[in-house]
């Protein structure tokens, strides 16, 4: 099922003569902006000098920084008249940055949205539950509008107040539940406490963090979903700029919309389909807050198998942060490689926190993993057998030491946002 099937399927040249056309307007559009005139004279470039789809090396890369430099409306290539609609990002790294909107920017984010709900089979009919924050985060109104858009019948229920959540899916019989997969696990552990019958939902689409194909596995089984991963950052709409389809193997990033870049972190150097680097995006469709090259910091890859749903090349789910991946006595390690590991263990419960202390010059980390009912009400001996396992299956996956201390189920803190689950205490 498509939305938009010309657009959704669009390839080859016909993309490519589409993507240059909407390349050179929003560059066009980024010269109102003080920041990208000043650039392009810094690069010694002009507008005109972009000729090609790879004349967009010559431009610099748009970091984060950046953007909180003009804060808050250094940014805007619209006179604020045609502003329809201002969001702040989570400010997961850091102070927020402003993004706004024209109705032309609503109308696009709303389209990229409709397709994939509609591209996971949604629609009229189905009630749709949206447990993500209102506020200012943009997977409140963004989801919202999406799945009004195809017909839903959208419950805002925000964030917080699980029981009454599990109630309303509940008694409204809700099809589709979209939230942080970290919050998902906390519902389906409240509705297995409260004992609900959810057998209502069909759909779960999760996003805003990056969360492993266990958690996944853990989630379809629990909640009876079928669970997808949705990515999306506020800089380039909100959610809604890659979606996985039912294949469930990689997400359609909507090139008619996204020029897309891998490149390695450390040098900027363009990577191949099939290495996997930090995702660099230039959005072809915006108005009020165009951007050139934005480094977005997540880590995937282009994957060079066409998918049979007939969309365009996917991006591989997400392997985390650049500013997520730690360095532990020089080693990179993501916590979703430590997710992975501690979900293939049984009696390991569902929450975990990471610890990282430089102590005597070396760094060290602590694992803190909740453990199931079953193996916390049993004999000691199981206990200390269960650590051991833990520590064994995180050496030989980051090979580094770790020390993993058990705790009581239910004892770690749970994230109804998007989760914080490594707290660095190194100090320079
Ligand atoms: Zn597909």
């Amino acid at each position: 099922m498509f939305w938009n099937e010309k657009m959704e399927t669009l390839k080859g040249q016909e993309l490519k003569d589409l993507q240059l056309k909407r390349l050179k307007a929003t560059i066009k559009q980024t010269q109102n902006i003080g920041f990208y005139k000043q650039m392009f004279k810094e690069a010694g470039i002009t507008p005109d000098d972009i000729k090609t789809l790879d004349d967009i090396t010559k431009i610099p890369f748009t970091k984060k920084s950046d953007l909180r430099g003009g804060y808050p409306f250094g940014f805007l290539a619209v006179p604020m008249n045609q502003i329809n609609r201002i969001h702040t990002t989570s400010g997961t790294t850091g102070k927020p940055t402003v993004v706004a909107y024209t109705k032309n920017d609503l109308a696009a984010w709303t389209e990229l949205l409709a397709r994939n709900f509609t591209m996971v089979g949604l629609k009229a009919g189905d009630i749709f539950q949206n447990a993500a924050n209102y506020s200012l985060f943009t997977g409140g109104l963004g989801i919202h509008m999406g799945a009004e858009a195809i017909g839903c019948a959208v419950v805002p229920s925000g964030v917080g107040n699980t029981k009454r959540q599990i109630e309303m899916i509940q008694d409204f019989g809700v099809t589709a539940l979209h939230c942080t997969p970290s919050y998902a696990m906390h519902l389906t552990e409240v509705a297995e406490e409260m004992n609900a019958d959810l057998s209502s939902l069909k759909v779960g689409c999760f996003g805003a963090e990056a969360w492993s194909d266990n958690t996944r596995r853990d989630l379809e089984n629990r909640l009876g979903v079928k669970a997808y991963d949705s990515y999306g950052m506020s800089e380039l709409f909100g959610p809604g700029v890659a979606f996985e389809c039912q294949e469930q193997n990689g997400l359609h990033i909507w090139h008619d919309s996204y020029l897309v870049e891998i490149i390695d972190p450390k040098t900027g150097e363009t990577l191949e389909a099939g290495e996997k680097g930090e995702l660099v995006v230039t959005p072809l469709v915006k108005e009020a807050m165009p951007l050139l090259r934005y480094r977005t910091g997540d880590i995937t890859m282009l994957m060079e198998d066409e998918c049979p749903c007939g969309r365009g090349p996917k991006l591989a789910r997400f392997f985390g942060r650049s500013d997520d991946m730690l360095t532990i006595r020089g080693i990179n390690v993501f916590p979703s490689q430590i997710e992975h590991v501690l979900k293939n263990i049984p009696d390991v419960g569902d929450q975990f926190m990471v610890y990282i202390d430089r102590i005597n010059h070396l760094d060290e980390m602590t694992i803190e993993v909740e453990m199931s009912k079953s193996v916390f009400s049993g004999e000691l001996a199981d206990l200390s057998r269960l650590q051991a396992k833990i520590m064994k299956a995180l050496q030989e996956t980051l090979t580094i030491r770790a020390r993993v201390e058990l705790k009581e189920p239910g004892s770690l803190p749970r994230f109804e946002g998007k989760a914080k689950r490594v707290i660095d205490r190194r100090t320079v």
